[in-house]
């Protein structure tokens, strides 16, 4: 195989006339008098070459099997195109097959197909122009965050995904065994975890961040991405088992210089994708949500509003809006609350601050209040909160009765508390869920639409 072969997205920037190779999957093929069409696609942009074979350049055999999902070579003349919608097309010669695909049982050539559907043929479906659109935008925002993050001088860190510490507050955990089920030894009636893999029980990660936190104590400024794991019984379009997750935390830095990280990185997210992924977007704009251009390039120039949870509380109770669950100071709010204030009262993007120490993590900083905590959650229109984060609690003894008040047991967390102990640094930091942002980027509506194999309650296939 040629190994200066281009990607179609090269061949259509190219300048006509030049003899090409293009290699790819066939979207449709078109035939009409004298001349078929085949729209040609491998993955690296929106468009399709567009393929024409003159009568007789090709035999009728070969060209039969040219359908759509087969997997094909054409050789021959990139010329300009007469037809408008696009530059170039390819004037074919040569015809090789890699793969037939035979259109009596491939799955993907229904128009108009379901996303429930497509959901059944997760391996497949990212040949069509929808999830192709999904998962360039998806490695453009993942490429993206490495370079907002180096370019800021922060190290990235890899974070164990199996952990011990065993209630960080994040939601419930995966636990990781190797003992036979059907026959688990038992001491006093009780598991005997000694007897597992590690020695003690163990779980998938629900978070990196209490590791990245040791490295933001020895190289200040780190940050962590990758794979997180929730078994929370949550069948909700936003929820998922698996996904992946961006967690900087910042030594010498308190919840203003967090907060101001977190609109800078969405707001550098947002113009990198629209810099960079414009037909897909485009696409999106037009097929899915019709407020997607207009939403980033809002959020990229405007100040995200911020507010205290107080008062954000005060906007709920004075807003008249029929909520089905209660507004009152002390609630957890819920979705409905989240984008009633972003959506309806603001209009943009909105940090919520100080929230009710009974609703936020253990490890947040505790105001002078004694009531309220150092958490800041960014709320996003269509989606609710994008991203968690807060001020971390640096003293010991406050962290150390949060934690008795909590009934959190010390012993898994004794590392975490000597971060306190020795040379302890303000410190603050946050989460943004990758698929989140997909889901905000792209007005998917299903949080399973936006990871290549999603994992959820009940279902963990391909
Ligand atoms: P939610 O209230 O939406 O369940 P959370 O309060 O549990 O979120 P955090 O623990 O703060 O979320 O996690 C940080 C970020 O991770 C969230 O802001 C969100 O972007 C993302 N996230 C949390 N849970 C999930 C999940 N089950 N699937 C996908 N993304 C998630
Ligand atoms: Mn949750």
């Amino acid at each position: 195989m040629d190994y200066r072969r281009s990607y179609i997205r090269d061949l259509l920037a190219s300048e006509p006339p030049m003899k090409a190779s293009a290699y790819g999957w066939v979207k449709t093929r078109r035939d009409s008098k004298g001349v078929s069409f085949v729209q040609l696609n491998d993955g690296s942009c929106f468009a399709d070459l567009q393929v024409v074979i003159q009568e007789g350049a090709i035999p009728e055999s070969e060209l039969r099997r040219v359908t759509t999902g087969a997997c094909v070579r054409f050789d021959g003349m990139l010329v300009q195109s007469p037809a408008s919608g696009q530059a170039v097309e390819l004037q074919a010669t040569t015809l090789e097959v890699y793969g037939d695909a035979d259109p009596a049982s491939y799955p993907m050539q229904k128009k108009g197909a379901s996303f429930e559907f497509l959901r059944e043929i997760a391996h497949l479906r990212v040949r069509g122009n929808t999830f192709g659109a999904v998962f360039r935008v998806r490695n453009e925002l993942s490429w993206a965050t490495h370079k907002f993050f180096k370019d800021r001088g922060f190290m990235y860190v890899h974070t164990p995904i199996i952990s011990a510490s065993d209630a960080e507050g994040a939601g419930a955990m995966f636990q990781v065994t190797t003992l036979d089920l059907e026959n688990v030894p038992r001491v006093d009636g009780k598991v005997d975890y000694s007897q597992d893999f590690f020695g003690r029980q163990a779980f998938l990660t629900v978070s990196g961040q209490l590791n990245v936190e040791a490295f933001a104590q020895a190289f200040t400024n780190v940050y962590t991405f990758g794979p997180t794991f929730r078994a929370e019984n949550s069948n909700t379009p936003r929820h998922l088992a698996e996904f992946w997750m961006i967690e900087p935390e910042q030594a010498f830095c308190d919840i203003t210089g967090n907060m101001n990280l977190a609109e800078d990185f969405l707001k550098y997210l947002v113009s990198h994708v629209l810099d960079h992924c414009r037909a897909d977007l485009e696409f999106f704009n037009q097929r899915i949500e019709p407020t997607v251009l207009e939403t980033l390039h809002h959020v990229a120039e405007s100040p995200f509003e911020r507010i205290t949870y107080t008062d954000a509380i005060k906007l709920l109770e004075a807003s008249g809006e029929p909520f089905e669950f209660p507004v009152f100071w002390g609630c957890d709010l819920q979705s409905e609350h989240e984008r009633y204030l972003t959506e309806k009262k603001i209009g943009r993007p909105v940090i919520v601050t100080d929230y009710p120490k009974e609703i936020k993590a253990f490890y947040m900083k505790l105001n002078d209040d004694e009531r309220t905590v150092r958490a800041m959650d960014v709320l996003a229109p269509r989606i609710g909160e994008i991203i968690g984060g807060s001020q971390r609690e640096e003293r010991y003894d406050v962290l150390v009765s949060r934690m008795k008040e909590l009934s959190l047991p010390e012993e898994p967390y004794s590392w975490y508390l000597d971060l306190r102990k020795y040379g302890a640094a303000p410190h603050s930091g946050f989460g943004l869920g990758l698929e989140r942002m997909m889901m905000y980027v792209t007005g998917m509506k299903n949080i399973r639409d936006v990871i290549p194999f999603y994992r959820v309650p009940g279902s963990a296939e391909f």
